[in-house]
């Protein structure tokens, strides 16, 4: 053990819960329980992270329950989950923050479909940057937005030979379907910080598919 310093970031303790949370959802309270257990996280089972936004969820500990996932369910169930989990998780998150939802609608009250999801991404990005300390960037070219998340808690210490940040993508159809009800989108990861990308990058096809 070096007895260097280092830098230790946070998520909310209230967006660590709600993923526990919407996770019992899709597996069920023995789900969690096996999860939990399999990140080292026993302390965490019938004790989640308290309901409020202090910044005491570690990034480590929140990758490690992405790991278990992917251990408990393979490559294949765990996307399912983490994206089905970061679906949940939106809708739940956008249910007890009133007050920044209904800022968001205001602002995307006006304006074209493609200028109503600038302005949501640009809003949800400034949100996660403010309240956690995740970094993300809204970027575009012609054809895709670009969710370019440069601080990740999702692959934190993680390697991998693809990308994982599933968590995110499926926070980002949440957001999308919130914006602009009846759409979909087709949302790939394409760049992943545990694949050895600067950063991981989530592609948003501009044109809905229906
Ligand atoms: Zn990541």
């Amino acid at each position: 053990m070096s007895d260097e310093k280092k830098e230790q970031y946070y998520y909310p303790n209230k967006w660590s819960r709600v993923v526990l949370t919407s996770a019992e959802e899709i597996m069920g309270d023995k789900g969690v329980t096996a999860l939990l257990n399999m990140a080292g996280k026993p302390e965490l089972i019938d004790n989640y992270p308290p309901d409020n936004m202090k910044k005491e969820f570690s990034f480590e500990d929140f990758s490690q329950l992405q790991q278990a996932m992917w251990d408990m369910y393979g490559k294949r169930g765990a996307r399912v989950f983490a994206t089905r989990a970061g679906e949940q998780s939106f809708k739940d998150g956008v249910s007890q923050f009133r007050s920044v939802a209904s800022a968001a609608q205001v602002a995307m009250k006006v304006g074209t479909l493609e200028g109503k999801i600038k302005l949501g991404l640009e809003f949800f990005q400034k949100f996660f940057n403010t309240v956690s300390d995740q970094v993300v960037e809204v970027k575009e070219d012609d054809k895709h937005w670009m969710w370019i998340i440069k601080r990740c808690p999702i692959c934190w210490g993680r390697k991998s030979d693809e990308p994982v940040c599933y968590l995110a993508v499926g926070v980002l159809q949440g957001a999308l379907g919130w914006v602009a009800e009846g759409k979909k989108f087709r949302i790939m990861p394409v760049e992943c910080i545990a694949k050895g990308d600067p950063a991981g990058v989530i592609k948003i096809e501009k044109v809905p598919v229906e």
